[in-house]
Parts: C-alpha cells; sequence; structure tokens
C-alpha cells in the first residue's frame, strides 16, 4: 500500500456528483497541502472525505481488527495526527476546511449537502 488514503471512492463519487449536478465547480485532488479530496480554489474551500476507519472516526465503523491491533493503532493516530496538521496548515493559510465522513454521507446524504450548500455560499 503505497498511500494511505485511496482516490476516487464512492463517498467521494456522490459528493462531485451533487456539486455537478447544482452547477458547482471544484477541482479534484488540488495540489495544495494535504491534496483536499475537492477544492474550491477561488473561494479557498477544501473539502476532505475521510473513511471512517482509516481516519479514525468515533463512530461504529471505525473498528480495530483483533490481529496487530497496536500496528493499526499506531497507523490510524498518524493519520489523525496528519489530518490536524493539514487542516491546521491550510486554515493559517487562509483556507477553510470542510471534513466529511464517509458513513455520514452513506447515510445522510441530504444533511451533508445542506451543510455544502451554505459553506459554498457564504
Ligand atoms: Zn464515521
Amino acid at each position: 500500500m503505497s498511500r494511505i488514503r485511496s482516490a476516487n471512492t464512492q463517498p467521494e463519487l456522490t459528493v462531485r456528483k451533487w456539486l455537478a449536478s447544482k452547477g458547482y465547480r471544484f477541482k479534484i485532488h488540488y495540489p495544495v497541502t494535504g491534496k483536499p479530496d475537492i477544492a474550491f480554489p477561488k473561494k479557498k474551500i477544501a473539502v476532505f472525505i475521510h473513511g471512517c476507519f482509516w481516519h479514525g472516526h468515533n463512530c461504529k465503523y471505525f473498528i480495530i481488527p483483533k490481529t496487530n491491533r497496536n500496528f493499526w493503532l499506531k497507523k490510524i493516530f498518524a493519520n489523525k495526527k496528519r489530518d490536524l496538521k493539514v487542516s491546521r496548515q491550510l486554515r493559517k493559510n487562509g483556507w477553510k476546511v470542510i471534513k466529511i465522513w464517509e458513513h455520514e454521507i452513506e447515510q445522510k446524504p441530504d444533511k451533508i449537502f445542506t451543510n455544502l450548500k451554505t459553506k459554498l455560499s457564504e
């Protein structure tokens, strides 16, 4: 596994499809700190769509495998630390950071889309 975050996951595609259907123009994997999954460079809004497992979401989808427990805990802790660093750096550079969790997009897409719409029109 060369990269932790895989590109073009299903939740990413769901969000992108919705944005495109509403006529929003965005960039994917924009070359700025953390390579946001979706970016609005003019508005300086970065959207990250996080897998609940890889990014250690405090929800029922975050289940540490029974084998190699320490390995996974360490790995996910490192990911979370990196996420924080990335957000901080982006904010420092004037970006707004929006995080979307995989399980939210699967379960409450309407809520996510409403939130996104609000943030994009600010
Ligand atoms: Zn979750």
